[in-house]
């Protein structure tokens, strides 16, 4: 029987949707976000609003973990609260449910909490399946001290089917971690180097027997105890296989016992120093921001042969054009779609900013230019990008916060940079009951005590949790 005419348009009407570069969900939540910025973000170079509206987590499903990190971040509570998956599974629905009524698709979401491998497989597996129903693109954040069995069950079903395409994770491994199995009291960066390249391997061995993708970053927590290694993790992180190497400067937040070390604030551009030398290059970020300066710092880039490349040339004023271009024609394009799909959008995008197309072979020329040919045939290229995120310290958040509840802009210059800081924050979590989402900051220094303690009389710890 043939299709009517009904059914064939609507089949059309539903290609033409999945095609549609941006949806208008995202599009208002996009306009929004911009809006909201304080005047001083709303740059060229800005992403917030543009490209993106910023990263999301979850918080309050499983602050416990069975690592000890000084500085920890987590309320001392955290420790006592047994971790549930029903819980998890339930609080992340609603959670990513409120974050896609208000934020549209497409966002990137962190599953995060104490240590997210203290879920069965199966639980953490149904949790991030319920990110994606929501349209958010998850990465478990974890401590990556589990088994190849567990990578396994979670990418698995129970039938030996494969459960995921790709899985996409981030492993934090620094020497301020205590108690993981191979290295408990590590008393350097480089102790940890045979972990670092465990944790890629079990993907590469999930690949190579599933067919399942990955993409991983690598994340440090930076003190003035272990500064001056970050040179050596970045070096060795780039060989690795992570496609992201992002770096804490720690903040006094969370549990107070947890500071063993005396503490003194890092300076972000110290840090970025010793990532460059580590990167042997300039890592130019400037060009390219993810709200404010003061938080987030990203070089985004490309590894061929063991030499990284900017993707933007920021001194190159065709490449900062290119940039405007792509950022007005493009906007909040999700280019995560099956390759069809994606080219269709492109397309539709190009036929409307024609623009476009010169732009973009200019650029591609240059920067094949930069690289070489040969590298980028040959040098097994890939992307790259590292980033600093400095969280703010609880007792500069706390005041900023309180007066903005209230209206009230600080005079205290200390106290207004944090609002302003945090009018452009780029990290969110979702409060779905109070219709609202609040910076990481405010979650980790003003409300995570009170709600552990809330959780601690939800889900006590029981023998054998
Ligand atoms: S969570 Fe804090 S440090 Fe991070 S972007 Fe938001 S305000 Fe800045």
């Amino acid at each position: 029987m043939r299709p009517s005419i009904t059914a064939l348009l609507r089949r059309a009407s539903e290609q033409w949707q999945r095609t549609r570069p941006v949806h208008p969900d995202t599009d208002a939540a996009l306009k929004r976000r911009w809006h909201d910025l304080p005047d001083a973000a709303r740059t060229d170079a800005q992403l917030l609003g543009r490209r993106t509206v910023g990263c999301e987590g979850t918080h309050g499903v499983f602050p416990r973990c069975n690592l000890a990190c000084t500085p920890c971040y987590h309320a001392k509570e955290a420790q006592r609260v047994r971790t549930d998956g029903d819980h998890t599974v339930a609080q992340v629905d609603a959670q990513m449910g409120y974050l896609r009524s208000v934020r549209g698709t497409g966002q990137h979401a962190q599953l995060i909490g104490g240590e997210v491998s203290l879920l069965s497989a199966e639980d953490h597996a149904r949790t991030l399946e319920v990110m994606r129903a929501h349209g958010r693109k998850p990465i478990s954040m974890t401590h990556g001290d589990f088994d190849y069995h567990y990578l396994q069950s979670l990418a698995l079903r129970p039938d030996g089917g494969r459960r995921f395409a790709s899985l996409r994770m981030a492993g934090h491994f620094d020497s301020l971690m205590l108690g993981r199995r191979a290295v408990p009291r590590p008393q350097g960066e480089g102790e940890l180097h045979g972990e670092r390249r465990r944790f890629v391997a079990m993907f590469e061995r999930l690949a190579a027997e599933h067919s399942v993708a990955f993409d991983l970053a690598h994340n440090m927590t930076v003190t003035p105890g272990n500064v001056g290694e970050v040179a050596e993790v970045t070096r060795a992180v780039m060989g690795m296989g992570y496609g992201m190497a992002s770096f804490q400067p720690a903040a006094h937040v969370g549990n107070p016992a947890r500071w063993r070390e005396d503490y003194r604030p890092l300076d972000i551009d110290a840090v970025w120093e010793q990532i460059e030398a580590g990167a042997g290059t300039q890592l130019p970020w400037a060009h390219l921001q993810m709200g404010d300066p003061r938080c987030n710092r990203s070089a985004y880039g490309l590894i061929a042969d063991g030499r990284w490349f900017a993707w933007l040339e920021d001194r190159d004023a065709r490449d900062l054009r290119a940039r405007d271009l792509f950022l007005a024609a493009f906007g909040g394009t999700d280019f995560d779609r099956p390759p069809v799909v994606r080219t269709a959008a492109i397309l539709r995008v190009a036929s409307r900013h024609p623009a476009i197309v010169p732009a973009a072979a200019g650029w591609a020329l240059r920067f094949t230019r930069r690289v070489g040919l040969r590298r980028l045939l040959r040098g097994r290229p890939r992307a790259m990008t590292f980033v600093v995120h400095a969280f703010m310290d609880a007792d500069v958040v706390r005041p900023a916060w309180e007066a903005m509840q209230r209206g009230e802009v600080a005079e205290d210059p200390e106290t207004r940079a944090a609002q302003e800081r945090l009018q452009a924050c780029s990290y969110v979590m979702a409060h779905p009951q109070e219709n609202r989402t609040v910076p990481a900051c405010v979650q980790h220094s003003v409300l995570d005590p009170e709600e552990n303690t809330e959780l601690l009389q939800l889900l006590p710890m029981h023998a054998g949790a």
